[in-house]
């Protein structure tokens, strides 16, 4: 099978073309190309004569993921569905934020994690997406923007929150973290990647194998029975065995870990919740980010009142924590946190439900990602 150019970083994709007889520095324009100009037609790589390119694609291949669907939320947020070349489909969502264009990515199809929260999780594992597949969506999803919407778009943030545990796919996502951050590329700072994964201790116990991006724990709850009812992974990895492997992440000097907390209507917003998390979390090295939770079709659980989630937030604050309260995005698309399952006819009963309409025939001057 041919290597996909996706899936190679920098210095792979020198070596490999140079075996190939083609000269080193092709390398260099074809990160240009992909990463860069964001022009997936080799016939516009006008600095690689035909010969070349000919060369080269007798040895590699290009398959980018196909948008095949896509919707604008009413708050900017745009969520894709994304067709890979075996008919799978992941979604992948651009955040707009202040000053920033955030792309939530997909790591897998699917989840075997079983989240009791999460659209995704009600899925199953399909399979784990390949390095090209993940690098695919942001490059896909950049260029359907760039051409459809305004060709100065682009990312300046990465999170891996999308479809997956992204640590279950330790060796794919680790490459394609090394290739978004490749300076010849993308060349993403590592502090604009966030990786959150659900408490898989023995990847996170090998997480110095990754560049040092930003790492966030799907916590949800400091005790034990709780978090198991949200999570079946904390029957096998506990919040005892959890904490340990947290211990063993490498730091860079100012840098905290994002706790994730899905704030859930009277599950685990009461009092004991708020002086457990405090005793089980280091004020210095945590940040405290609040979820609250996203209803979706079928969902057996509830959001809290804005009160309710400002009052928790305040308690954690008064205990010396950074606490922050995540802004919920794209809801009315199925694009907020946990409400991922790759199911474009849901979707539309859940607008028609809410009376939303998806706004995907904006004028493309009225879509702003500032
Ligand atoms: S929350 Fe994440 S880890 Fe849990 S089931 Fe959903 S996608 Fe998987």
């Amino acid at each position: 099978m041919k290597l996909d150019l996706l899936s190679l970083t920098h210095l792979e994709l020198k070596e490999q073309i140079k075996g190939k007889g083609i000269a080193g520095y092709i390398a260099d324009q074809l990160y240009h190309w992909l990463y860069r100009a964001y022009q997936i037609d080799p016939e516009k790589w006008t600095n690689i004569s035909k010969a070349n390119r000919d060369l080269l694609f007798e040895s590699f291949s290009l398959h980018l993921p196909q948008v095949i669907w896509q919707g604008l939320s009413k708050d900017g947020t745009r969520k894709f569905l994304l067709k890979m070349q075996d008919g799978q489909t992941v979604e992948a969502v651009a955040l707009p934020g202040r000053n920033r264009l955030s792309i939530c990515l997909s790591s897998q199809v699917g989840c075997a994690v079983g989240c009791r929260f999460c659209h995704t999780g009600t899925q199953g594992l399909k399979r784990h997406l390949s390095t090209a597949e993940v690098v695919g969506q942001y490059v896909a999803v950049t260029h359907w923007l760039q051409t459809q919407v305004n060709s100065e778009l682009k990312f300046s943030n990465i999170v891996y929150m999308g479809q997956g545990e992204p640590l279950h796919n330790f060796e794919n996502v680790k490459k394609a973290t090394e290739i978004f951050v490749e300076p010849k590329g993308i060349g993403l700072g590592q502090r604009r990647i966030t990786l959150s994964t659900s408490g898989l201790v023995p990847q996170i116990k090998r997480l110095h194998e990754f560049p040092p991006i930003n790492f966030a724990i799907s916590l949800h709850s400091a005790h034990n029975d709780a978090r198991t009812a949200l999570m079946p992974i904390n029957k096998v990895y506990n919040l005892e065995k959890l904490f340990q492997a947290i211990q063993t992440i490498p730091l860079k000097a100012h840098r905290r870990i994002t706790y994730e907390y899905l704030l859930i209507d009277d599950f685990n917003d009461r009092p004991e919740d708020i002086i457990a998390l405090a005793k089980l979390l280091k004020r210095s090295e945590s940040k405290i980010n609040i979820i609250p939770f996203n209803e979706y079709p079928g969902a057996i659980y509830k959001r809290p009142s804005d009160e309710k989630i400002a009052w928790f937030c305040h308690q954690l604050n008064d205990r010396g924590f950074t606490c922050t309260v995540r802004t919920t995005k794209g809801e009315d698309i199925l694009a907020a946190c946990g409400q991922l399952k790759s199911e474009y006819d849901k979707v539309n009963l859940w607008q028609e439900d809410q009376q939303l309409k998806v706004l995907s025939e904006k004028k493309k001057s009225q879509f702003s990602f500032t």
